[in-house]
């Protein structure tokens, strides 16, 4: 299959060619003829799959006809983050570039001023997140009357996001006429009933989920001690010895420890940079685009700030933390191996992380290879009975140099002292991200324990070493 079959106007084609892409990926080649069509499309597909440029493309081709009036604009995309929303105006800008097209940006922490003198003059594309749209709506600076073409992208993302009513209202503000272009990666309930409103006859468009379509990537668990140091040992010796590495991102499972690997990474003089939810909008997209020009060549990231990002071109994904939900590997590997190129995911597995990587390899149905010695079941279940015998893991914890997480996984703490919430740049929040001072000045870990401790299991232990928290029945081995 070629883009010449699929209808696209020449101008179209000649922009794709010069991307250098010379086949349409699967999504492309199956939903742009429906596009084309007028018909309603309902996308399964992730990022990665080339689905962006499944509606960009056919949609530069529709608006090669046509002019737009002010304040109306033509065609309106919702994203759920500012930074999907960027990406998709960058699309517009790589294929459009045989054409005049007005594309605005209607999202967070950029000026309100410049987004209304852009709609002033008539925009053909409008890409916005949901809270930002609604916003300029409200202030009367937007009539979306004119709207041919809605498309609504990563609609379970909006759904976790909280972000769907605000979508139902959206569609309800368009005209009932236009063409509807709706993609998810996953079909739960809600999103199924928000398709059947508003979606009319869709032609549906599959692709198989990432977890599936792995085969270009090469996955490898290491092993490593629980330490801190000795996983950010780990993660360097990787580093050093990887194969072919272009470029990679470290995933770690919470904000905190992006910013400790990021110094340390930073300390041994690798060439990084970070990027979690705290960020504000402009050190964010630095970071970003910084490690998309191939400027840094590292990139620390958190599961929230890099999901669905369009990085491309990414030759290894390292998991300094074994991901605690199975559905984060698939989304921090798939990051890696895009649109049918190679690459490695290497994750990083203590012997606490084996009951979680149990849980992924389950969901991706299959057992991933160890490069070296794997943890043994002996190893793991020493590790669990260590755990059950300091207590639940509090002094044990606390006493192993991981006070910080355990001061991030009680939500019974955050609720019963409220912090301040992290400052926001847009009008509303865009993420159901914790705030950021849970992290930055985590609370001391003795606050934890009881005044009066009725139990050496209640007891704060964190001032004991680890060897006297082990179980007797561990050293008896
Ligand atoms: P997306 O799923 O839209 O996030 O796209 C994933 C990556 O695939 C992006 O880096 C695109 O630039 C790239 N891409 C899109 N279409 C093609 C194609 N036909 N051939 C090769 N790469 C593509």
């Amino acid at each position: 299959m070629s883009f010449s079959e699929l209808g696209l106007s020449a101008k179209v084609q000649a922009a794709v060619a010069s991307a250098g892409y010379t086949e349409p990926t699967p999504i492309q080649a199956q939903a742009i003829p429906h596009v084309l069509a007028r018909r309603d499309v309902l996308g399964i597909a992730q990022t990665g799959t080339g689905k962006t440029a499944a509606f960009t493309l056919p949609m530069i081709t529709m608006l090669e006809e046509g002019r737009a009036r002010a304040r109306m604009p033509r065609t309106l995309i919702l994203e759920p983050t500012r930074e999907l929303a960027a990406q998709v105006e960058e699309n517009f800008v790589k294929y459009g570039v045989n054409h005049k097209l007005s594309v605005a940006l209607l999202i967070g922490g950029v000026s309100f001023g410049d987004q209304d003198a852009k709609l002033t003059r008539g925009v053909d594309v409008l890409i916005a997140t949901p809270g930002r749209l609604l916003d300029h709506f409200e202030r009367g600076r937007l009539l979306l009357t004119g709207v041919e073409l809605l498309v609504i992208d990563e609609a379970d993302r909006m759904l976790d996001m909280g972000f769907i009513p605000d979508i139902e209202r959206i569609c309800k503000m368009v005209p009932f006429t236009r063409q509807t272009l709706f993609f998810t990666a996953t079909m739960p309930p809600e999103i199924q009933r928000i398709t059947e409103q508003f979606l009319h006859n869709p032609v549906k468009v599959e692709v198989s989920r990432a977890a599936s379509t792995a085969t270009t990537i090469t996955q490898r668990l290491v092993r490593s001690g629980k330490k801190d140091f000795e996983k950010r040992d780990t993660l360097r010796a990787l580093i050093r010895g990887a194969e072919n590495l272009k470029n990679a991102i470290i995933f770690c499972n919470r904000k905190s420890e992006v910013a400790t690997v990021y110094k340390s990474l930073q300390k041994h003089e690798f060439s990084v940079a970070a990027l979690h939810g705290d960020m504000d909008q402009s050190a964010r997209m630095a970071a970003l685009a910084g490690f998309r020009d191939g400027k840094t060549q590292l990139l620390v990231a958190s599961d929230v700030a890099a999901r669905g990002l369009d990085i491309p071109d990414v030759s290894h994904v390292f998991n300094y933390d074994t991901p605690h939900h199975a559905e984060d590997y698939v989304h921090r590997i798939g990051r890696t191996g895009r649109a049918g190129r190679l690459g490695t995911a290497i994750t990083i597995v203590t012997p606490e992380d084996s009951k979680n990587l149990s849980a992924i390899e389950k969901l991706i149905g299959q057992s991933i290879e160890w490069a070296g010695d794997p943890i043994s079941e002996e190893e793991a279940s020493e590790a669990r009975r260590e755990r059950r015998g300091a207590g639940g893991g509090r002094g044990s914890r606390a006493a192993s140099g991981r006070s910080e997480r355990s001061s991030e996984e009680r939500p019974a703490r955050r609720s019963a002292e409220p912090r301040p919430a992290a400052p926001r740049t847009g009008g509303r929040p865009e993420r159901a991200e914790r705030p950021a001072r849970a992290e930055a000045a985590p609370a001391p870990v003795r606050d934890r324990a009881p005044a009066r401790a009725s139990s050496a299991e209640e007891a704060d232990m964190s001032h004991l070493p680890q060897f006297l928290l082990r179980p007797v029945t561990y050293r008896g081995k």
